[in-house]
């Protein structure tokens, strides 16, 4: 259903299989924000609901496997996945048991203990340092847990760890609800889009995004780049850049992407105008720039008012559009305007009937200091790397594996 690469994968849907009271094994991506032990946004649980809603009306009984932050394979309470559980408990409305680990006799109990139709939710699989090898003894135990595999984590499928690659070996698995509709939206922004087709992307660090722009230039109209890579384009473009952001060894491709542009008839805009600091701070005076150029001793933070008006401009006119990345530090509340108009434009861009999509991560964080919902998008994806590997035509092992079978 999904073309990576130029390979079409072929992958069960969730809502084929035959699962009436098993006990299914399935991979969420759970990597939620939490503050003091307490949940701080459950988009991404949300987001599993009607896929766990399927197996728990089937009589399944649903054993889930998440992970949370960098617990460099050992256990760290820092990265307990226990305060989701009575969440989740909340939003699903069934009974949640937790198991302080996500194999062995603790797993085991817990899961016996499960009735169907109620929710094992395990410990951190990166509390095991087997996970993110990949491991296929450590994917054997997880599968070991039930009957059929659901993939339904978006926003891990660009991993190849046990649980979201191996385990596929050791049962037959299928993708849940998230899983397809990211893809299908993706799916149609890059393969068949609705013309014009526009990409935003801003951010910190161009070398974060380059694959992303080389092939995203072999599908936008136009290319738009903000943010604080914006300036290290403008450098290769011999524009003074002041004090602003600026990756030294990246000028050269910069350069090639500009050519590239060129070559494949895309135009790209760049920032035309700047809103100014001397330093990156909450307090600090904001000037704007007259020019493209940043003058000495100042550093770009924002797009300028000009650039504002351009930028949305060109989204308004744009059929499909893909947003990925803030064109300002917009954790300053003097340095966000550029990042809050993309955000408002965005959601009357979908209200006038455009496909809009936007990347996870600190693009959702603009939306909140926007106050522009997420259902004002077409498609706001739960996975920031994960959407950006699929843009960029790698493989995603999490479907791969899954495919093979
Ligand atoms: P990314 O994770 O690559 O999408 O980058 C997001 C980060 O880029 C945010 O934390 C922004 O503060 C930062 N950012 C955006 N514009 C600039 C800029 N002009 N200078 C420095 N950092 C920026």
């Amino acid at each position: 259903m999904t073309v990576e690469n130029n390979v079409v994968l072929k992958l069960a849907k969730v809502q084929d299989a035959h699962l009436k009271d098993k006990t299914v094994v399935a991979r969420v991506d759970y990597n939620v924000p939490m503050k003091d032990g307490v949940v701080t946004d459950d988009t991404r649980i949300r987001a599993t609901l009607k896929t766990l809603k399927l197996l728990l009306d089937a009589g399944c009984k649903v054993v889930l496997m998440a992970h949370l932050g960098r617990p460099k394979g050992k256990p760290d309470p820092k990265y307990s996945l226990a305060p989701i559980a009575p969440r989740l408990a909340k939003l699903a409305g069934v009974k949640v048991h937790f198991a302080a680990d996500c194999v062995g006799p603790e797993a085991d109990k817990v899961i016996a203990a499960a009735k169907n139709g109620e929710i094992v939710l395990l410990e951190n699989l990166r509390y095991h340092p087997e996970e993110e090898k990949n491991d296929a003894a450590f994917a054997k135990q997880l599968a070991g847990h039930g009957e059929f595999f659901v993939q339904e984590a978006f926003g891990a499928l660009h991993r190849a760890h046990a649980s979201t690659a191996a385990i596929a070996k050791f049962l037959p698995g299928a993708i849940g609800f998230l899983v397809q509709k990211e893809l299908e939206y993706l799916d149609k922004a890059m393969v068949n889009p609705v013309r014009p087709f526009l990409a935003i992307i801003g951010g910190a660090k161009v070398s974060d995004k380059i694959n992303v722009l080389y092939s995203l230039l072999d599908k936008v109209d136009t290319l738009i780049i903000g943010g604080g890579m914006a300036y290290t384009f403008l450098a290769a473009q011999n524009t003074n850049i002041g004090k602003s952001l600026l990756e030294a060894e990246k000028v050269d491709e910069a350069k090639a992407i500009i050519l590239k542009a060129f070559k494949n008839n895309v135009e790209m805009l760049l920032p035309a105008d700047h809103r100014v600091a001397r330093e990156i701070k909450p307090d600090a005076a904001v000037e704007i720039t007259q020019a493209m150029a940043v003058p000495d001793g100042w550093i770009g933070v924002d797009i300028g008012p000009r650039t504002e008006l351009l930028f949305t401009d060109k989204i308004k006119g744009a059929k499909t559009i893909f947003w990925n990345g803030p064109v300002g530090v917009f954790e300053i509340p003097a340095f966000a305007s550029g990042s809050i108009a993309v955000a408002k434009v965005m959601a009357e861009a979908t209200k006038n009937g455009a496909a809009t999509i936007l990347g996870g991560g600190d693009t959702l964080s603009v939306l909140k200091t926007a106050k522009v919902d997420a259902s004002q998008m077409s498609h706001c994806s739960t996975g920031g790397g994960a959407s950006l590997e699929f843009v960029e035509g790698k493989p995603l092992p999490g479907l791969v594996a899954l495919s093979q079978k």
